[in-house]
């Protein structure tokens, strides 16, 4: 087995036996960034079909890959960055096989997402960024925002299916054993249920990264986000 499948079956295997535990369902989006479309050929090869990218420049060439368009057919993309207004367009129109937006942080992009794909009659499925830590430069909606956000692209974004909650969390959290931003998450996706009498089973949770997606998992994560741990170290 080459080293990236074997990589991916080792945290395959260990999403199971933690997800097993706790009986969630735990997506794997394999954060793709800065690696060459060979890498991910021979992922989706090994069975994976999820990936992450954080620049749309890069997800859009990508993408269009000749050998990724013939040989990854069933590929689901993932945008995990910060989504800028002048990129929109390109994103929605450029990016085959786009499957999630899981950046989604204000009142703005969601509405100026929710016209560009009404003019196309698609649909997209998004998470809502919240900014847990809250450090200035960071995006994501501000905790006590979330709900107001939720609840205009509830009433008012008819092409947009908001599926969660996302967090990156703070980079000051790296390889220490806080878990304050997974809380703020939980607590979040709880305001969310008892407004909206939801299941929490109904509300996804993108949270965890290479260096504590376990973590993330024990706690209730059902999106985890593993680039490094696959591809090894980014340059
Ligand atoms: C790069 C990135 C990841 C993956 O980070 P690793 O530490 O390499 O696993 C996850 N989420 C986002 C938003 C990222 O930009």
């Amino acid at each position: 087995m080459s080293k990236l499948a074997d990589n991916l079956n080792t945290i395959l295997q260990r999403i199971k036996e933690l997800s097993e535990l706790n009986q969630t369902s735990v997506r794997l989006i394999a954060i793709s960034k800065t690696k060459p479309v060979e890498d991910i050929i021979e992922l989706y090869h090994a069975g994976q079909r999820y990936f992450g990218e954080n620049y749309v420049d890069e997800l859009e060439k990508k993408s269009n890959d000749n050998l990724i368009l013939t040989q990854c057919s069933d590929i689901r993309w993932h945008f995990v960055g910060h989504l800028q207004s002048n990129k929109i367009n390109r994103i929605l129109t450029r990016v085959p096989n786009l499957d999630c937006i899981q950046t989604i942080d204000s009142i703005e992009l969601a509405d100026r997402l929710n016209n560009n794909l009404q003019k196309q009659s698609k649909i997209l499925n998004i998470l809502i960024q919240i900014n847990t830590s809250n450090e200035q430069q960071k995006s994501g909606i501000e905790q006590k925002d979330f709900l107001s956000l939720y609840e205009h692209i509830k009433l008012n974004c008819t092409q947009l299916i908001c599926q969660g909650l996302m967090t990156i969390g703070s980079l000051d959290n790296v390889n220490t054993e806080d878990e304050s931003d997974f809380q703020v998450l939980i607590q979040c996706r709880k305001e969310l249920c008892d407004k909206y009498n939801f299941s929490i089973n109904d509300i996804e949770l993108s949270m965890g990264m290479s260096n504590d997606y376990e973590r993330a998992i024990q706690v209730g994560s059902t999106i985890v986000r593993v680039g490094s741990l696959i591809f090894g170290v980014r340059h």
